[in-house]
């Protein structure tokens, strides 16, 4: 018998060499392994850590009355859906959340996908065809961008925030098109304007996307998000998409917009079509914390005036990267490694953020992303302040 070299299979060979460019480019990522609920502290490995890392902006991720509706979502329905929304999957909970967001952000109607990412795919795949155009923000989530790509359309990018440059991309492009953006940018939390895309889209005939993942229940009137605060009216939106993961603290997607937009999702939507349906229990939480969204302000409030904390102090450090005091706000050091670093440093000191490198941001905009929850204490920021004063000083 002949013994095959380990890289004698092309496929081998290729995974292997990834690896080891990822390991050299500083790149490697890598998962902690946590054992409780996911508050501003945690406990990995033994070590008490205190975390500006996670997207569950308002603590409802361990909330009690989230925490009891999904009990009672899994004494009512179980545990899994069984099948596809469109089999035997649907129940009354999932009927119930997708009303009650659509109301709440003023559209006709709003379908839940299994999460941002399915969701994001299941709209642009559904609705562009090849031969179309879609413009979108340079700094888009990848997962606007893969979306896109599976559907065939030609992706025109624009520089970030830069309405001129999204105008003549549109005007470029007859036919059947859409313009997409994020709300708030996941890695930089500045928002987009959404007043001038909205009129750009207007004149041109266009439609407007808008992925509000960081937006939803963070800003806007009572939580409504990015397109609220940005005065915004509903039907200025054809689509409006939200996710239940970040602030909801939740799981899951939903997608609003107008009555026949929402059919021909379910009708055409592969990425909704082709799954299962999300576990009702979820969708009973996803409205426990919509309600605590909407009858807590002050877990909005808290989280603000926590941001106002740490961009001043970030500015009067000098390091204030940020362009607005927002839950995510970047400490952009530029080189990988240099990151790497600061990150271990602050690890060392009993602080986890998370390094963020290419390709999730571009080539040498690596950076910390610092997120904030209404859970933190003013005490907790100043004490990452008092860290990044003696460790991010390059
Ligand atoms: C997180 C995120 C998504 C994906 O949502 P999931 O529910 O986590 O799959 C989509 N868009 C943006 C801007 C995001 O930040």
């Amino acid at each position: 018998m002949t013994t095959t070299p380990v890289d004698a299979n092309p496929m081998l060979a290729r995974v292997n060499s990834a690896l080891a460019r990822r390991n050299q480019e500083g790149l490697w990522r890598s998962r902690n392994i946590r054992e409780q609920a996911a508050g501003p502290e945690v406990t990995i490995q033994g070590r008490r850590l205190l975390c500006f890392d996670s997207n569950d902006y308002l603590g409802l991720a361990s909330h009690s009355m989230v925490r009891e509706a999904m009990h009672r979502g899994i004494d009512q329905y179980g545990v899994g859906a069984g099948s596809a929304d469109l089999i035997r999957g649907h129940t009354s909970a999932h009927a119930r959340l997708e009303e009650r967001v659509a109301q709440f952000l003023g559209h006709e109607r709003a379908l839940l996908f299994s999460s941002g990412y399915q969701a994001n795919l299941g709209i642009l795949s559904a609705l562009l065809q090849r031969g179309d155009v879609v413009v979108q923000d340079r700094l888009n989530h990848a997962s606007l961008i893969d979306g896109a790509r599976l559907s065939g359309a030609r992706l025109r990018r624009y520089r970030h925030l830069d309405i001129n440059h999204a105008a003549r991309h549109l005007s470029k492009a007859p036919g059947a098109r859409l313009l997409v953006t994020d709300g708030v940018f996941s890695m930089d939390g500045d928002r987009a304007p959404l007043q001038e895309l909205a009129a750009i889209c207007r004149t041109q005939d266009a439609w407007l996307v808008v992925d509000d993942a960081h937006g939803f229940g963070v800003i806007g009137d009572q939580g409504r998000g990015s397109c609220s605060a940005a005065g915004l009216h509903s039907n200025e939106v054809q689509i409006h998409m939200v996710t239940l993961g970040k602030a909801l603290g939740c799981y899951g997607a939903c997608v609003a917009g107008e009555r026949d937009l929402i059919e021909y999702l379910v009708q055409f939507s592969r990425n909704y079509i082709y799954t299962t349906a999300l576990p009702p229990a979820l969708a009973v939480a996803a409205i426990a914390a919509l309600e605590i969204v909407i009858d807590e302000p002050q877990r909005r409030e808290r989280l603000h005036a926590l941001a106002q904390r740490l961009h001043s102090g970030l500015e009067s450090l000098g390091l204030a990267t940020a362009s607005e005091a927002a839950a995510i706000q970047p400490l952009v050091v530029g080189d990988s490694e240099k990151a790497n670093r600061l990150s271990s440093q602050l690890y060392e000191e009993g602080i986890l953020v998370a390094a963020v490198r290419p390709p999730t941001v571009p080539q040498g905009e690596a950076r910390l992303r610092l997120t904030l929850t209404a859970d933190h204490t003013a005490a907790q920021v100043d004490h990452l302040l008092s860290l990044l004063d003696h460790h991010a000083r390059f």
